[in-house]
């Protein structure tokens, strides 16, 4: 869609927003244009209820400023702010028939009778409910409910609406139609609609925008196709639609290494030999003989799903997913094959891989072979080492070294858990405790945006003195 002729209707610039001393927006910036539809997106306790919050005038930010049709409008209470917020729960009156649950705020602002009455009939045919103004709110379906909802945030002619997954409480089929009504509501409107949702489909179905938001920040802003054909980071790879999302090292300009081979893809500038990550989708990956294929796999799946095989595939240790409308058999062995336009290159989420802790030893034991170091407020113990008390050490743990440990123990409490993205052969788990952040693997599907014990395994980890001098 064409947004350069539109006007910006809100601005949120270098918002941020903290409670109970936990950062919960980290100066995020945003412009909505004028009869948009954008959608905010992401895992639950990202922020996008408090984002939504700060533009409805709920949530007062610590700094940065809210622009709302040109002008700073922090401070300014909600029922100021020409914009109309629709919940999950939403509320509607059970004693009154649907016209006047939609004529409420009409009536509230004294307006002429007659008025009201052509306000409210032309946004119930707006929202498709044209003949239902008698009805009862408590005997019609959720769908019915959730319209009537929208028709009375609607019908007071706010410049902005807000709904914060407003489609929560129906069920899947009954969402996927409100989906549809709701664009076409939204266009029928002309009005600006702000979407919270934490279910990608149904942001990729509705949005001329979407905003990709995890851990507070915002990692993505672009329209369905951008996000889901030019994922920024493996974040919104993984968050958008089913991927591959691999390792792998860029040799030099459109030159990409994965799987111990070497593919050309169409991304420059990342550097000679540069870590990064790769996502391939699983309907861009071709099945062709062994001899012809990039990589080569085998079977470990296939389930026929209409349209299209989803097939498991082994390459060594790490599977790819493949949604193929060929198929091949269960133990069979494949070649694969993908265009280079069809492998994204993203930086990684985590520069550097290594988890080094750079210390000084605040206590130890020659004899007892161990020694102390305060990490964060907490005492680690590493046992089968010795360092003298005072020295300075670099302790490098590789990312298998890491692993959560069961509340109330573990070298590292209350850690974030800030991502967790599957890279065919184990969970990459970005963490985050107060100084820094952490590279951890793991098997299990490790929920985001909960807090953990991190246990340090020293057996894997290697130790060089920095200053003074080791003993034993
Ligand atoms: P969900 O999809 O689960 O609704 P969300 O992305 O909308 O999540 P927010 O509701 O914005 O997330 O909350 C972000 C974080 O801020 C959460 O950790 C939440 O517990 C915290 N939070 C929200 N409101 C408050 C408040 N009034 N006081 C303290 N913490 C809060």
């Amino acid at each position: 869609m064409e947004q350069t002729s539109k006007k910006t209707i809100v601005s949120l610039k270098d918002i941020f927003v903290r409670f109970d001393g936990e950062i919960i927006l980290n100066h995020i910036n945003l412009d909505i244009m004028e009869k948009e539809f954008v959608t905010i997106l992401g895992p639950s306790g990202c922020g996008k209820t408090t984002t939504l919050r700060i533009i409805g005038g709920f949530v007062e930010p610590e700094s940065g400023d809210i622009i709302f049709d040109g002008k700073k409008i922090n401070g300014t209470p909600p029922n100021k702010r020409n914009v109309n917020t629709v919940f999950q729960k939403y509320a509607l009156f059970p004693h009154l028939n649907v016209f006047e649950n939609v004529a409420f705020g009409l009536r509230l602002k004294k307006l002429p009778k007659d008025v009201i009455k052509d306000r409210v009939t032309k946004m119930l045919a707006v929202v498709d409910l044209k003949g239902y103004e008698k009805r009862n709110v408590a005997k019609l379906s959720g769908g019915q409910q959730q319209r009537v909802a929208i028709a009375r945030a609607l019908v007071c002619d706010p410049d902005l609406i807000l709904l914060d997954e407003p489609l929560g409480a129906l069920d899947l089929k009954l969402r996927k139609s409100m989906q549809l009504e709701l664009k076409d509501i939204q266009r029928k409107s002309a009005k600006t609609f702000i979407y919270v949702t934490h279910d990608q489909e149904e942001a990729l179905t509705m949005s001329d925008r979407v905003v990709v938001m995890n851990n507070g920040v915002i990692e993505q802003i672009g329209t369905p196709e951008d996000i889901y054909n030019e994922p920024v980071n493996a974040f919104v790879a993984d968050f958008i639609g089913e991927a591959n999302i691999l390792n792998g090292t860029m040799i030099d300009d459109c030159r990409i290494r994965i799987l111990n081979r070497e593919l050309e893809c169409v991304d420059k500038g990342f550097g000679k030999k540069t870590p990064v990550d790769v996502v391939i989708r699983p309907e861009d990956i071709e099945l062709t003989s062994p001899e012809k294929g990039q990589l080569v796999g085998e079977v470990m799946s296939s389930t026929f799903k209409g349209v299209h095989y989803e097939m498991s595939i082994m390459c060594g240790n790490c599977e790819i997913l493949v949604h193929s409308t060929r198929s091949a058999e269960v133990g069979s062995t494949v070649g694969m094959c993908v265009i280079p336009f069809n492998i994204q290159i993203m930086n990684k989420l985590l520069p550097f891989y290594d988890n080094v802790i750079e210390t000084v030893v605040s206590s130890s034991s020659e004899d007892e072979n161990y020694f102390e170091f305060n990490l964060e407020d907490e005492t680690v113990r590493v046992d089968g080492q010795f360092f003298e008390e005072g020295s300075g050490v670099r302790i490098t743990l590789p990312p298998s070294a890491l692993s959560l440990a069961g509340d109330g123990v573990g070298d590292l409490k209350d850690v974030y858990i800030e991502s967790v993205v599957y890279k065919g052969e184990h969970n990459e788990i970005i963490l985050e405790s107060d100084e820094r952040k952490w590279l951890m693997l793991s098997d299990v599907d490790e929920q985001v945006a909960t807090y953990v014990s991190l246990a340090f395994d020293f057996s894997k980890a290697s130790f060089e003195l920095i200053n003074g001098n080791r003993e034993g």
